[in-house]
């Protein structure tokens, strides 16, 4: 089977869908490759990279795509590429959970068997192919540079002859992948950590990391299935938004990450505690494209009010292209190998992760296939 990898053309997209690492595996497992010129570049990997890998390198999108049974990318298609992949061919991305029915119709009329990382189950089985998982590592990461790059303020303790610097003082909000990261990353620069989570389960892990966990009588309240959040009732959201608020006069820098799948995502800062905070404070809103943590985030967009600053940046694993790359790639190549095995394809209905992950398939959503009879 013939796979290709284009080069990404989204805005700021710096990440390339496999590495020439994965591209060799894959060879040697069997498949072809090509990609398309410069597509690495930016994730740090040249064409000479990819053609020691044993892959083609095709000029533009069109030579790249042609004659491909499995397409790789980072982000959607555009509908031009859409219509340059050939017909029946596999689409493997991070490509959402069909929430946008223009493209589900694009990808159905070109008969595309899309599968999406974006819905990969989060079941140990998918572990390896949990690219939200590797993309909120990134994202957690990168929060808090942006955070101290956009600070007045060091992170650590200081103690030079010029006198004491205070550390920083940080608190994330929302302990899951990228809060986590976030919390070791900041302790890594020496700030002091604090953390809040509605999961109580994750209490120990944030200590474990050098940060104290802010405690909340809320029980299990907030923990709902398969170990993700659930909503609160609005009188607990006020009992977390008044104790964070409590807290924001002598906080340096807010990491905002807390988020419940498939809700809006719950406001923990209002406008008025944020403006107890002190100017020059950093508010980082990783929440921002489920509608933010923070009262005065706009997704994709800094805000800056009494000169405290919120970044709502979207995307910030792409601004790591180099490891972003490499942790996707596995994760694609993960995805690939579960769909064609040896080089050939075997689309298995019975599946829960190939069921998940497809957004269409032969020009049907993977619904309308099901109730047709191809599950088991
Ligand atoms: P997420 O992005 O959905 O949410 C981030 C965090 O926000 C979560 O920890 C959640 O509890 C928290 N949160 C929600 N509402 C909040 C509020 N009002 N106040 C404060 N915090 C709030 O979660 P995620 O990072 O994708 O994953 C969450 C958990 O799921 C992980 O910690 C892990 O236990 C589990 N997980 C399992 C797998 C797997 O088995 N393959 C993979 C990834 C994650």
């Amino acid at each position: 089977m013939r796979i290709a990898i284009p080069r990404e053309t989204a805005p700021r997209e710096q990440r390339v869908a496999l590495v020439p690492e994965t591209a060799a595996k894959l060879v040697k497992a069997g498949f072809q490759a090509a990609v398309e010129t410069g597509a690495g570049l930016l994730a740090g990997h040249t064409d000479d990279a990819y053609r020691a890998a044993g892959t083609a390198v095709a000029t533009d999108f069109a030579s790249c795509v042609a004659g491909a049974e499995i397409v790789v990318k980072v982000r959607e298609p555009s509908p031009q590429e859409i219509s340059a992949i050939p017909e029946g061919a596999l689409l493997l991305g991070l490509l959402g959970r069909g929430e946008d029915a223009a493209q589900l119709e694009r990808y159905r009329s070109r008969r595309l068997g899309v599968f999406s990382l974006t819905a990969v189950p989060r079941i140990s089985r998918a572990q390896k192919m949990d690219a939200l998982s590797s993309m909120a590592a990134c994202a957690g990461y990168k929060a808090v540079l942006l955070a101290a790059n956009t600070s007045g303020k060091f992170f650590p303790l200081l103690m030079t002859a010029a006198g004491t610097v205070a550390p920083s003082r940080v608190l994330v909000l929302g302990a899951g992948v990228a809060g986590l990261q976030s919390i070791a990353t900041a302790r890594r620069l020496g700030a002091v950590v604090e953390a809040f989570d509605v999961r109580p389960a994750v209490k120990e892990e944030v200590q474990s990391l050098g940060a104290a966990f802010v405690d909340m009588p809320l029980g299990d309240a907030g923990v709902g299935a398969g170990g993700y959040a659930k909503e609160l009732d609005e009188q607990r959201n006020q009992q977390i938004r008044q104790t964070i608020a409590a807290r924001l006069p002598t906080t340096d820098v807010v990491i905002c990450t807390a988020s419940i799948p498939g809700r809006r995502a719950p406001l923990l800062v209002t406008a008025e505690a944020l403006a107890t905070m002190r100017p020059g404070s950093v508010v980082v809103d990783l929440a921002a494209e489920s509608g933010g943590n923070c009262a005065l985030t706009r997704a994709g967009e800094t805000v800056v009010q009494a000169g405290v600053t919120v970044h709502g940046p979207l995307d910030l694993a792409a601004t790591l292209p180099a490891h972003a790359s490499q942790m996707y790639s596995r994760n694609e190549y993960e995805l690939i190998v579960h769909l064609a095995k040896g080089g050939t394809l075997n689309v298995d209905w019975s599946d829960e992760i190939t069921r998940s992950s497809c957004l269409t398939y032969e020009g049907r959503t993977v619904s309308e296939l099901l109730s047709a009879g191809k599950s088991a």
